[in-house]
């Protein structure tokens, strides 16, 4: 009987699933970083999304169920300019000693947060980034994404470097040619103005000469006083649409358009597929007359 459990428990141990599953785990910030991952390192490395759907990653603050998932990940891909990243990154010290922990904007010239320009501003809700965190939705910071992404991959998991290297070469390519469609798309936009909620653009409006306001200041609701100066704006500058995330309400912002007799668009940009994302973004600016 002794053997025979001995027996038993030889063959659970051989039936484990392989440890090398476990290994091969990479944590990311926020969803569009999945697809930079999946884009060099195909269906080798499983990906472990922080930000959930739905959630701001201004403001994210991580569940007790996701520390098992970064106990196991071997590299944590930060954004880097995410305030919640700081904060999290003294907890895993004790979690997970060997995490290797990558800022992706290393080496991305920052644009400086929005300051608080109101009198009497409630500090206590806003969520202030010193710089604008926003750095994936613009052709050029996301291609030093994508090279911080691929070096840091290559040293966690070297066994795949070379499939890594032409992936990654690939999506370099893609970058380029998606920024040339931006570019053609742009070209003969006259008004080169956006209105947006929140200001997920100034990387974009910088890359192709465009100018962004927003609507929301500081991560807040935006006043009275603040939505006229909006609308005197928008109708000096002949500005139509109002751009907005769809995890966002849109009443603010359909407000507005009805003020200056224009509309919505709802963009999202925390979409998985950056492609897709920034094609769509490009069409929508593209339309405005
Ligand atoms: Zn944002």
């Amino acid at each position: 009987m002794k053997n025979y459990l001995y027996f038993l428990f030889v063959v659970l141990i051989a039936c484990q699933p392989k440890q090398k599953a476990d290994q091969e785990l990479v944590t990311v910030s926020i969803l569009p970083q999945k697809y930079f991952v999946d884009q060099i390192a195909g269906d080798l490395l499983q990906v472990n999304v922080l930000v959930p759907p739905g959630s701001s990653p201004h403001n994210y603050s991580i569940l007790p169920s996701q520390m098992k998932d970064m106990a196991k990940s071997k590299v944590w891909l930060q954004i880097g300019l995410l305030t919640f990243e700081d904060a999290l990154k003294d907890k895993l010290a004790n979690i997970n000693k060997e995490l290797s922990i990558v800022n992706c904007s290393a080496g991305i010239d920052p644009i400086a947060g929005s300051e608080c320009e109101e009198e009497g501003h409630d500090h206590e809700h806003a969520h202030h980034e010193a710089y604008d965190p926003h750095i994936w939705l613009a052709p050029a910071e996301s291609k030093i994404i994508a090279q911080n992404t691929f070096n840091a991959l290559k040293a966690g998991f070297p066994q795949h470097a070379a499939v890594f290297e032409a992936n990654y070469g690939q999506f370099i390519a893609k970058i380029n040619s998606v920024s040339t469609l931006i570019e053609q798309k742009l070209a003969s936009l006259t008004n080169r103005n956006i209105l947006i909620f929140h200001p997920t653009l100034g990387y974009y409006a910088r890359q192709y000469g465009l100018q962004q306001t927003a609507l929301e200041l500081d991560g807040k609701e935006p006043s009275p006083k603040h939505m006229k100066g909006i609308v005197d704006l928008a109708r000096e500058r002949n500005i139509r649409v109002i751009f907005i995330q769809k995890e966002f309400d849109v009443e603010n912002a359909q407000q507005l358009a009805r003020e200056i007799g224009g509309e919505v668009m709802i963009i999202d940009p925390l979409d998985y597929d950056w492609e897709k994302q920034l094609q769509d973004i490009t069409d929508k600016i593209a339309a405005q007359k």
